[in-house]
């Protein structure tokens, strides 16, 4: 007999689903960060020593549309888990598919190696964005432990964030790189099977899909589903005959620049479309005109912020003394644990201090202007271990903890903040595709990380982070002087 939520208080004082949940995505996350700090390091490394032997061009290319795609396929993730298949499915199919993209990547072929990459993306658009929607539908709508129950579930994310990156580059960069991708896929095991053994405890959260008040719009949905897979496999079709025939021969590069052009239509379409498709009134006009700005402002965040697999993990490789206090040489993707570590330590020290500032803390927009500059200034720091580098030394860790330590900084004052000012801006009869629209940011900002870092070996590298200094201290400073007028248009949300 299950406890109403309410007088649920099984896990640090919240529902014991919310401890189902924390596991299951803690799993995932593992899996998601131990591979991908090793992912750009496998597709670079000589074939003679395992890897893939790509160049850093076609090897970012790839990092690109992968980490970009793994965010983009949240939004027909979060429809269809909506329309067709309820969350608690959802989130099944997805792990399980994200398992089985880790183990295919453990065979040493390349067919291999791209199939489990198609997996795991199709698998983390179904997964991702439901899980978080089971959180929120363990709290009745008044309940005042949501937004910590969210916080705790963030923890969640980094702790498994945290030991992914350990394992797996231990694995990967020491034994064997498929080893390292092997042990994603376990973590993943592990994280379905306490979610599936802890389901008795999400009572009916996410069961069931949304109901349909009129028939005719289960049709619609239905066409559109058919629809959307007619599409995607005619499309997939036209391709592979343009490539066959020679007329179009595909490159990695050319799939990701064709990919770019797609990714940066569907941001302008989609606001396009929602503020033609309905008659807003002037405070609804003024808030989504913020949520743009808003999402601007994240993609920017995100495209220096995801430095981190590529770029940086990239300098953490062939530039930072990895041998210390007498041990031998450590995984260049060890770095990928310190955004977790500093998550972990700084997530209660923020949330206390916004506790701490009440009204006196600043809005969102200027958290954003924040989180902004200080990524910005963690790409000074960068800059500043590009020039100590430049004649090929090997220089201190320190230059990438302290970046990283600014970096989270940043994420602190943007991420947590973003996805509840934007449900909270949102007009409630669009609040479930806010989640998507904020992913959608993320999709965007890691593309754009990815093509950027490819030119590593092409730019100086004092100017591929100078860049990174530019791109955000110059949106910070736009998004700063827009502070004052986009408060009033946010219309009394702080
Ligand atoms: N680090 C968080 C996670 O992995 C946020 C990622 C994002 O929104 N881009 O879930």
């Amino acid at each position: 007999m299950s406890v109403p939520a309410q007088y649920d208080k099984g896990f640090f004082g919240h529902p014991k689903g919310l401890s189902t949940l924390f596991f299951t995505e803690l799993w995932e996350r593992f899996s998601y960060y131990g591979m991908r700090a090793i992912l750009l390091l496998y597709l670079t490394a000589a074939v003679a020593d395992g890897g893939l032997g790509f160049d850093v061009g076609k090897g970012t290319s790839i990092y690109a549309l992968y980490t970009s795609m793994v965010y983009l396929l949240s939004l027909p993730g979060g429809w269809v888990a909506d329309r067709f298949l309820g969350q608690r499915k959802a989130v099944l199919y997805g792990g399980i598919l994200i398992m089985l993209g880790h183990f295919t990547l453990a065979i040493p072929a390349v067919e291999a190696f791209f199939t489990g990459l198609v997996l795991i993306v199709v698998g983390t658009g179904l997964l991702k964005p439901n899980i978080s929607a089971i959180v929120g539908q363990l709290y009745h709508e008044n309940d005042d432990r949501r937004d910590a129950g969210f916080s705790l579930f963030y923890m969640g994310i980094n702790f498994g964030a945290l030991a992914g990156p350990f394992v797996c580059p231990l694995l990967g960069e020491n034994v064997d790189w498929h080893l390292g991708f092997a042990a994603a896929g376990i973590g993943m095991f592990f994280g379905l099977i306490q979610y599936v053994r802890g389901a008795k405890y999400l009572g009916d959260a996410g069961a069931e899909p949304e109901k349909f008040e009129d028939p005719r719009e289960a049709g619609r949905h239905r066409r559109i589903l058919t629809a959307g897979i007619a599409i995607a496999v005619i499309a997939a079709a036209a391709v592979a005959a343009l490539h066959f025939s020679g007329i179009f021969v595909l490159t990695v590069e050319r799939i990701a620049d064709s990919f770019g052009f797609i990714l940066f239509a569907i941001p302008v379409v989609f606001f396009a479309g929602l503020f033609l498709a309905e008659k807003w009134t002037p405070v609804e006009k003024g808030r989504l005109a913020t949520i743009v700005v808003l999402f601007l402002a994240a993609a920017f965040f995100w495209a220096a912020y995801e430095q981190a697999g590529s770029s940086l993990t990239l300098f953490a490789e062939r530039s930072t003394d990895r041998e210390v206090w007498g041990f031998p040489e450590f995984p260049a993707g060890w770095f990928q644990q310190l955004p977790a570590l500093f998550c972990v330590i700084l997530a209660p020290v923020f949330a206390w201090l916004w506790v701490r500032l009440g009204r006196k803390q600043p809005s969102s927009p200027a958290k954003f202007a924040i989180g902004l500059v200080l990524v910005g200034l963690g790409f000074v720091v960068m800059m500043g271990a590009a020039s100590a580098s430049a004649a090929g030394a090997r220089i201190s860790l320190w230059w990438l903890v302290a970046t990283y330590f600014l970096h989270v900084l940043g994420e602190m004052c943007l991420s947590p903040v973003g996805l509840s000012t934007m449900t909270k801006l949102a007009p409630t009869r669009v609040t479930g595709m806010m989640m998507g629209v904020w992913f959608l940011a993320a999709s965007v900002g890691n593309y754009v990380a990815g093509r950027l870092a490819g030119q590593y070996e092409s730019l100086p590298l004092w100017q591929l982070f100078g860049l990174f200094v530019l791109l955000t201290f110059g949106a910070g400073a736009v998004l700063a002087l827009l502070v004052r007028p986009i408060r009033r248009m946010m219309g009394g949300v702080h």
